[in-house]
């Protein structure tokens, strides 16, 4: 069985102690093992700050721009081992597998644009400056730096490649060093990315960092010019937000985590239009697609009342031929969920789901083995709906009469919303009614080509959402950079700060 080894202290590095068993989650086959014990934390964070960040703030914006696209081409030649582990180790269907390695590598070559784009500068310039007295010399410019502390990034197992990927690129076109955490039960992907990246010595010794196991004390380490952004559930992000080193050292913090994503159907749409298909296609998507383990994946399914029966009967029966098993098989649509617990946490979810609503499609003929879960379609609730996220195949249909926004909005913050219809006063209500509890908002058209539906999160838009969803936002585009630089206002005779900006005064 293979050994995952973490990267810090630029070096490969076994933990100690008892291994976490990583399986593949359609066999429950043993696949590899890791562990964090013994690892200095505390000093692979120092070596990342002092070595890796000095590294990155040297070169400018072009550069750190070039050595993304460089990471970007490594990980492209290496795209089928990387599906196979997705497969073997993710419980990833090929398709599902290519959603996380290509948009790994999609994520990072946008973000290699944007250094480019940036030039050969190693300051941003935040706006105009800014004429602050009578006279034309009393001068403002705000400008910002990469923070000088490490950025650590937790991982959520859904996502091995992409999360560790939009994560990186982020803050390394910014300037700052990074320390990785793969969730540990997917961490096969992740960990062969970094392997690539270190065996072909792309980038300077500190500026990444890997850590494969449990986090351990790794937390309890970040200071005032640190940053750290998780992905995973509510329940660790609070846990996180509390830790009394990141309250006492205001250490800056991004939570990304659940959320109920609701899909609108407008009373507009007639069954059959070319809208309708869209709808259920991308519903039908998001319910089976990684196994509906995805943040973004729609979980309330919104439509008129009038058209409950027609979207219950149409989901059904594009439900009922996809076929779940194990993904290794071609013929395959869905996949197991990730490990056992994720399962029996899925399971519990539904549960009480059905307390308020009733079933009206899940499949009997699953694999025996493996952590496999039906596509589930649930119809109706009032409560638990909008508070509970379960984490798999399953959404839940939810009637409405009149305004659609006020039951979107009681899943307290989301993702993404998405909006089906050609109504326009409809739509202009809607999006103006949800907009405030949502980072982004999909509004579905069949005339737009190759529509990757609202699931997919686009490196140039804003990822993240209000309440529920953790508070947080990445990504969109050289907005996602902000996070990590320091943003300070100069303030003082026009022709000195020109100069300092690198402007003619
Ligand atoms: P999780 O249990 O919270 O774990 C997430 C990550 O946190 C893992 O790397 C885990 O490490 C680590 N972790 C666990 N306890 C920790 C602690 N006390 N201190 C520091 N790190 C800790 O979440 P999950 O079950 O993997 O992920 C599923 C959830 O993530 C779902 O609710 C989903 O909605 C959310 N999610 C959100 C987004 C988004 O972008 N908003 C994306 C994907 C997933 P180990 O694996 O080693 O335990």
């Amino acid at each position: 069985m293979q050994t995952l080894r973490s990267y810090v202290g630029g070096q490969w590095r076994a933990g100690s102690g008892s291994p976490q068993v990583l399986l593949n989650p359609a066999t429950e086959q043993p696949l590899a093992q890791a562990t964090s014990e013994g690892i200095d934390l505390r000093a692979a964070l120092e070596h990342a700050r002092s070595k890796g960040g000095p590294a990155l703030r040297a070169l400018t914006f072009a550069e750190r721009g070039a050595l993304l696209k460089s990471i970007a081409d490594a990980l492209q030649a290496e795209r089928d081992a990387l599906l196979e582990l997705g497969i073997a180790n993710g419980g990833n269907t090929r398709s599902d597998a290519k959603f996380d390695v290509d948009g790994a590598i999609g994520t990072l070559l946008a973000y290699a644009e944007i250094g480019i784009s940036l030039g050969g500068q190693g300051l941003l310039l935040d706006g105009e400056g800014i004429q602050l007295g009578r006279s034309a010399r009393f001068h403002g410019q705000h400008i910002a730096l990469p923070r000088h502390g490490v950025a650590v990034h937790v991982n959520a197992f859904n996502f091995p490649a992409w999360g560790f990927a939009e994560k990186a690129a982020t803050a390394l076109l910014a300037g700052m060093p990074v320390l990785s955490k793969p969730a540990t039960s997917s961490a096969m992907v992740a960990h062969r990315a970094m392997e690539v990246i270190v065996g072909k010595k792309l980038l300077p010794e500190g500026a990444l960092s890997l850590l494969v196991g449990a986090p351990r004390d790794l937390l309890t380490h970040l200071g005032p010019q640190d940053v750290l952004a998780f992905t995973g559930s509510g329940e660790t992000g609070a846990r996180i937000r509390a830790l009394p080193n990141v309250i006492a050292h205001s250490v800056r913090v991004n939570v990304e985590a659940d959320s109920l994503n609701a899909a609108v159907l407008g009373a507009d749409v007639a069954p059959r239009s070319d809208m309708y298909e869209l709808f259920l296609k991308d519903v039908v998507r998001d319910m089976t697609q990684k196994a509906g383990q995805k943040c973004t994946a729609i979980r309330r399914v919104i439509v008129p009342k009038e058209l409950l029966e027609d979207t219950r009967n149409d989901l059904v029966e594009l439900l009922g031929p996809i076929r779940v098993g194990d993904p290794a098989d071609d013929e395959v649509r869905m996949g197991p969920l990730a490990t056992a617990s994720q399962r029996a946490d899925a399971r519990e979810g539904v549960k009480r789901l059905l307390d308020e609503g009733k079933i009206v499609f899940e499949k009997q003929d699953l694999p025996g083995k493996g952590f496999f879960l039906s596509p589930t379609l649930i119809e109706g609730g009032a409560k638990a709906v909008h508070e509970h996220e379960v984490f798999g195949p399953v959404a839940t249909l939810l009637p409405y009469d009149g305004h659609p926004e006020k039951i979107v909005t009681r899943g307290n913050g989301g993702l993404v919303c998405s909006l089906y219809s050609e109504d326009q006063a409809l739509i202009e209500k809607t999006v103006l009614g949800v907009a405030p509890y949502h980072g982004r908002i999909f509004l579905g058209h069949p005339k737009i080509e190759l529509s990757p539906g609202p699931g997919t999160v686009l490196p140039q838009l804003v990822h993240g959402g209000p309440g529920r969803a953790g508070g947080g936002e990445e990504l969109g585009g050289a907005r996602g950079l902000a996070f990590y630089m320091q943003r300070v206002a100069l303030e003082g005779s026009r022709p000195v700060i020109q100069k300092l900006i690198g402007q003619k005064p």
